[in-house]
């Protein structure tokens, strides 16, 4: 009885073309490429397929079901998600101010301001206006970066493990570098510095044991193949306890006492020494150069705040063997990189300016008064409406620096701290996630914490707005007869 009826309820359901010929389509035409509407229409009517065969009660499917208005709004929806961009902004609730999963570092607004500009339309990217003949398109931030680092030369290329890859081949190809066992980390999704070496051409030469290496593990090593002495920063672990490693300072030593350049890969590379600021000391970038480093590479979006790119400082001698190095050429920085990066630069003439302004230090800086008023706005957006719905906190807690950069480190914060009443706390995370924008949270036991540190103001509107409608859904689904 039910499965003829289904049946012919299915039958009811328009064809493509009906609704192609319909004004509300034409109209959509207007806009939208024909070929995204028509899969949407294709999309759309599954939906209401799906709905017909999985509901019970099919006395919700009456005539006034397959009018146009009542089929729209499924349509609507598959267009809105087709013709929606899959790279999306979103915002970042977790507190982890680097996080690599979500875009690393978020801009300046003077750094995305200079992209725009350089890129709507023709710059002198390799263009010497002086000469008004072919120029280079390093020499724009090269006195920059030597200026605010103390470095003879400088060099950018497409992101750090360019850097290190780069570096390593120029100097050491078919050639041993000597590293530290205790520095042959993997970084991030596939990144281990044992492999980009090998791809160099360099041959790794280890030395020490994971927990203590010392300067004669590297002394020993060192032989008529030895072309480099290698120091990477261990951005994300940390071995405790009964420990040693040898100093930039000590190898330095060593390096001039065999004749043999040092290199460092500082990973995160910060001009700001962050200890005054209540996070661990980490070795600034001019601290590694002034240490005597011949070499030294660091990620631009990293704790620097700017685009993704490697920077690479040294110096003059060895820096001009890298920049003829034909893998440059496929490691090429690009233009938008190249503005955003010298305008992030910029920003870091004035130590303190740059403290307030780069978005990663600014974040970093924050202090637990400023954090409470933002958290203090957002529970004044959503306090009344979600008043039966959830327990809503504002509590302290601590933030993760980073993914990418300082990741053992963290900071006091402020969270927002939310326990619905009527459903679970993951489905409040999940559904978070597919508001406009998506809001990425994190759980922590049975609540979902907002961390106000990584949250820019002006998206406390759309925070409160993406909660409300989460609320409003998931409040609805559990309580479906009504
Ligand atoms: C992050 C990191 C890299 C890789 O840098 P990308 O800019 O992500 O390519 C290399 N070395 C170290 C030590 C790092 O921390």
């Amino acid at each position: 009885m039910t499965k003829s009826l289904r049946k012919e309820i299915l039958r009811k359901i328009p064809s493509v073309e009906e609704i192609l010929s319909r004004k509300e389509s034409l109209d959509l035409l207007k806009l939208y490429p024909r070929s995204a509407l028509l899969e949407a229409i294709r999309r759309g009517l599954g939906r209401v397929r799906e709905a017909i065969l999985r509901e019970e009660d099919l006395s919700r499917f009456d005539d006034q079901f397959f009018s146009m208005d009542r089929l729209f709004p499924f349509i609507q929806k598959e267009l809105d998600l087709l013709v929606r961009p899959k790279l999306r902004r979103v915002i970042n609730a977790t507190g982890v101010v680097i996080h690599t999963n979500l875009g690393r570092a978020p801009l300046h607004p003077r750094a995305l301001q200079h992209l725009v500009e350089i890129s709507k339309t023709y710059s002198n990217l390799e263009y010497d206006l002086t000469l008004g003949e072919r120029g280079d398109r390093y020499t724009h931030v090269e006195e920059l970066l030597c200026r605010l680092s103390g470095a003879e030369s400088a060099m950018v290329v497409n992101n750090n493990a360019g850097a290190v890859l780069l570096c390593l081949n120029t100097l050491a190809e078919g050639k041993e570098v000597i590293i530290s066992r205790g520095e042959l980390v993997e970084i991030g999704g596939a990144f281990r510095v044992p492999d980009v070496m090998r791809r160099s051409g360099a041959i790794l030469k280890e030395v020490g044991t994971t927990n203590r290496t010392y300067l004669r593990d590297y002394q020993r090593a060192i032989g008529p193949e030895t072309a480099l002495l290698l120091k990477v920063h261990t951005s994300n672990f940390r071995i405790m306890g009964f420990t040693s490693a040898v100093t930039l300072s000590e190898l330095v030593q060593l390096g001039r006492e065999y004749r043999l350049p040092v290199m460092e890969d500082l990973g995160s590379g910060c001009f700001v020494d962050l200890s005054q600021y209540g996070l661990e000391k980490e070795p600034t970038v001019q601290e590694a150069i002034e240490t005597g480093a011949d070499v030294i590479c660091f990620s631009g979006d990293k704790l620097l705040g700017g685009p993704q790119a490697g920077i690479i400082l040294g110096k003059k001698e060895i820096l001009d063997k890298i920049k003829v190095n034909p893998l440059t050429r496929a490691l090429r920085i690009d233009k938008l990189t190249l503005g955003a990066l010298e305008s992030t630069l910029f920003l870091y003439q004035d130590e303190k300016k740059a403290m307030e302004e780069v978005p990663t230090l600014r974040m970093l800086g924050l202090s637990l008064k400023s954090l409470k008023r933002r958290g203090r706005r957002l529970l004044r957006r959503i306090s009344e409406s979600l008043e039966d719905k959830a327990v809503i906190l504002l509590r302290e807690d601590l933030s993760q620096v980073g993914g990418g950069a300082l990741p053992l480190q963290s900071l006091p914060t402020i969270v927002l701290s939310i326990k619905p009443l009527h459903f679970s706390v993951n489905a409040l995370e999940e559904r978070l996630r597919q508001e406009d924008p998506p809001i990425i949270s994190r759980i922590s036991k049975e609540e979902l914490l907002l961390d106000m540190r990584t949250i820019f103001d002006e998206d406390i509107p759309l925070l409160a707005q993406g909660l409300q409608k989460a609320f409003l859904a998931l409040d609805e689904k559990a309580r479906p007869s009504s």
